[in-house]
């Protein structure tokens, strides 16, 4: 281990939070964008010591071990802590050859009979070149309970030839697009250098789900998404979720090239979190693949939650373009997935999604064309971090799809609160990325009444 400074550049992070544990993670990385050892790091597996306290100051230490950091893991440490008191506020650090950690705040789930409040962000699309992580900052601030991360967590491409004005304003560790493995972790090390990125990790724990960039543009099932074969894209994607694993505080490992992604975050009486992967399983019309549209619909019919939250990366209601185009990328191109999705649709119905870069709430109903149809749910659409958004005709795409009640064109995030009455979405928006400082400030909110969209007046 290299004697002069401190291993925890890449700070620390929590996530997968179960009533009774937590994941505990951070990488060992003295020289985090050495091109030759990843991390700058040894080629031998070193001993990490940690810590988790019920205090901040580390009064009252409740439990610790020591965790291994594998090089051929890129010294990152996932410790699975269990035995913990549901719906409790922790903190905790990492120490080796001396050097501390920061500290981080982690929070445990709600026990199942639980009627707590749940308060959670859900962010996706922070593209580090496009602009500053300011968004995060002002989530970390608000101490949510946990943080959904909907994809677009790193952006795998190279600088471009000629970057469009205001679409370069931070350099990348490489102006190559990101193809192997050495490649993605100096990528995630150039994001989990940013302070604010760093911030948002250490002030809650996370969930997350990738999308299509942690791999590649537009990749779906065994497609790269560019007419590629599949068995060097597997190669690829096998390359990229290793890293993304690395990264990122799960509780389970890909294998090779599948990383399971799709499950039930249980959050108490109020919240059921049913996470699903619209990208990894599709293959021909089908969006989720038959094994975890079975269990989705299982899940939906037995949650017993007032608040049944599907978080996904791409956009869910149907929305048609000016043009008469929809996007393929998106559930619009699965309709009949969606359909048998809509079907058994649960009381108590949100959808949460990323990936488009702008804001959109939209009601779900059986017609799209009728309002006076059955009202199956709401989907909230948040916003990118930074990454830029396409030109839009919000103006014309709310015309043309009644069931679409919002848009907005910032950059920010969505803080949510589901309590056993009352579902509440707000719309957390910056007016800048391209320097730090940016206030944040609320834009629009949103309840849910009757499986409806309610706007709130501000
Ligand atoms: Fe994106
Ligand atoms: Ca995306």
């Amino acid at each position: 281990m290299a004697k002069s400074g401190t291993p925890f550049t890449l700070g620390v992070a929590s996530g997968e939070p179960l009533p009774d544990g937590v994941v505990l993670w951070t990488r060992l990385a003295p020289d985090p964008l050495n091109a030759k050892r990843p991390g700058g790091m040894p080629d031998r597996t070193v001993s990490v010591r940690w810590q988790l306290a019920e205090d901040r100051g580390f009064a009252r230490v409740v439990q610790s071990g020591t965790a291994a950091a594998r090089p051929d893991w890129a010294h990152s440490v996932h410790v699975r802590v269990a035995g913990l008191r549901p719906g409790t506020e922790y903190f905790y650090r990492f120490s080796v050859d001396g050097h501390v950690s920061p500290v981080g705040r982690t929070k445990t789930a709600p026990a199942p009979d639980s009627a707590d409040t749940v308060r959670f962000c859900f962010a996706s699309c922070q593209r580090y070149e496009h602009g500053h992580f300011t968004a995060l900052r002002h989530l970390a601030d608000e101490l949510p309970d946990v943080v959904l991360h909907l994809g677009d967590y790193i952006y795998e491409y190279g600088k471009p030839k000629q970057p469009r004005p205001g679409r370069y304003v931070r350099p990348l560790e490489s102006e190559a697009e990101c193809t192997t493995l050495a490649a993605y972790r100096r990528r995630y090390a150039r994001y989990h250098m940013d302070p604010d990125l760093q911030a948002a990790h250490a002030a809650a724990p996370w969930i997350t789900l990738p999308d299509d960039h942690e791999v590649r543009d537009n990749w779906a099932g065994t497609l790269p998404g560019n007419g590629g074969s599949p068995s060097a894209f597997l190669n690829r994607r096998a390359a990229a979720f290793r890293a993304y694993y690395e990264h990122l505080p799960l509780r389970v490992r890909p294998t090779g090239p599948d990383l399971r992604n799709f499950r039930l975050r249980p959050y108490g009486r109020a919240v059921d979190f049913m996470i699903v992967d619209a990208r990894q399983h599709r293959s021909g019309p089908d969006m989720l693949g038959r094994e975890q549209e079975e269990w989705l619909i299982s899940k939906m019919k037995t949650s017993t939650a007032r608040w049944k939250v599907l978080a996904q990366a791409v956009f869910f209601a149907r929305r048609r373009f000016p043009n008469g185009a929809s996007s393929a990328d998106a559930w619009d191109g699965f309709p009949d997935s969606r359909a048998r999705v809509l079907a058994e649709a649960p009381d108590g119905l949100v959808v949460l999604s990323g990936d488009v870069h702008n804001n959109w709430a939209c009601d779900l109903r059986a017609d799209w064309a009728d309002p006076e149809s059955a009202a199956l749910g709401v989907e909230f659409v948040g916003t990118s971090v930074t990454s830029m958004p396409p030109d839009t005709d919000a103006k014309a795409i709310l015309e043309l799809n009644p069931h679409i009640g919002f848009f907005d064109g910032h950059r920010g995030y969505v803080s949510c609160t589901a309590s056993m009455d009352d579902f509440r979405a707000d719309y957390r928006v910056v007016d800048y990325v391209d320097r730090r400082g940016a206030p944040v400030s609320t834009v629009a909110a949103f309840r849910v009444e009757k499986n409806r969209l309610r706007r709130i007046d501000l």
